[in-house]
């Protein structure tokens, strides 16, 4: 029951239902802890959905969340005060500076007096490691900054809870890193960061725990460990000629194809292989993630 359970964030027979029928999640049961936790699916899967059911923005259908112990459906102000979420397309305003921004932002929270905010500012600024972009005007930041930027108006109010809406969609590499850096580093602040993405590697590194999500059911819970762990014995790797190719994929799931002097090196998960020789290989995130995308509806 959720009355007993005593983590952060606690979902019970979570259900949503669009109007047209679709229904973008069955029956979800979750608890999240504090730490990196990584929603992860495919589009459609419905991780937007329960994201926005989190953050007070829509009311499921049926279910349950709690949320440090409140309940979702009765207490929603007091959730806002302790939820910050950065949404994919996070806006700033073009005009003014990114201290200009913040100090705006802190203005709205009611962090005052002036000088606690200021101060805030400050260290979030360097927590971020925007402190020397501070007189820059938000429109003239590359991208990476600007999520940089989001994650600061997030965190000015020191929220126990944030949520990240497919955090690295649009980042060069090196942004990218940097960027998963930056949460891994505030996921030691004894919050709960709750990642959404359709990117394995936005979560392989960093998040403690995954929720896989395929067409609103939650298909798998755990470590990452545990989740590769459901495809050992499952991936393989075969030499396949050129011509052969058409018929793996067709098949086969394939992971990857890269060619060789012969043909391709193919990586492919499956419950067996019969078609020639191929060599038994340890599984990593990816391999289980396609693993779970092709069961539907809890068959594995
Ligand atoms: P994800 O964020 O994982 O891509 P969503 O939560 O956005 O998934 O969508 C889950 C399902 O709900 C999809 O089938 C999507 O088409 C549907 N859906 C999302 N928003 C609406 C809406 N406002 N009205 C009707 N159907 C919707």
């Amino acid at each position: 029951m959720p009355e007993e359970s005593r983590s952060p964030i606690t979902i019970r027979g979570l259900t949503h239902r669009y109007p047209g029928n679709t229904i973008a999640l069955k029956d979800v049961n979750l608890d999240i802890e504090k730490g990196m936790f990584g929603l992860l699916g495919p589009n459609g899967a419905g991780k937007t959905t329960l994201i926005r059911i989190l953050v007070t923005l829509l009311k499921p259908t049926a279910g349950r969340v709690l949320i440090n112990g409140l309940d979702l459906g009765k207490d929603r102000k007091k959730i806002r005060q302790l939820t910050g979420y950065l949404p994919q397309e996070f806006t700033s305003f073009a005009r003014l500076t990114v201290w200009e921004f913040l100090d705006y932002v802190g203005c709205l929270r009611g962090i005052r007096p002036r000088s606690r905010r200021h101060t805030l500012i400050e260290k979030t600024l360097e927590d971020v490691g925007l402190y020397e972009a501070r007189d820059r005007k938000a429109s003239k930041l590359s991208g990476g900054m600007k999520r940089r930027l989001g994650i600061a108006q997030t965190l000015i109010s020191d929220p126990q809870i944030m949520i990240i809406d497919e955090p690295t969609v649009g980042l060069d590499p090196e942004e990218r890193v940097r960027f998963r850096n930056l949460l891994s580093d505030l996921s030691r602040q004894e919050k709960v960061i709750l990642l959404s993405t359709h990117i394995v590697g936005d979560i392989s590194s960093t998040c403690s725990r995954i929720a896989l999500l395929n067409e609103g059911n939650l298909v798998f819970n755990g470590t990452p460990a545990e989740l590769a762990a459901k495809v050992q014995g499952k991936v393989w790797k075969a030499s396949i000629t050129s011509q052969e190719l058409d018929f793996f994929k067709t098949k086969y799931q394939v992971i990857s194809a890269v060619p060789s002097e012969a043909g391709y090196e193919l990586r492919i998960v499956a419950e067996n292989f019969a078609d020639g020789p191929a060599e038994s290989v340890e599984p990593n995130l990816e391999d289980a993630y396609v693993y779970f995308m092709q069961s539907v509806d809890g068959q594995y």
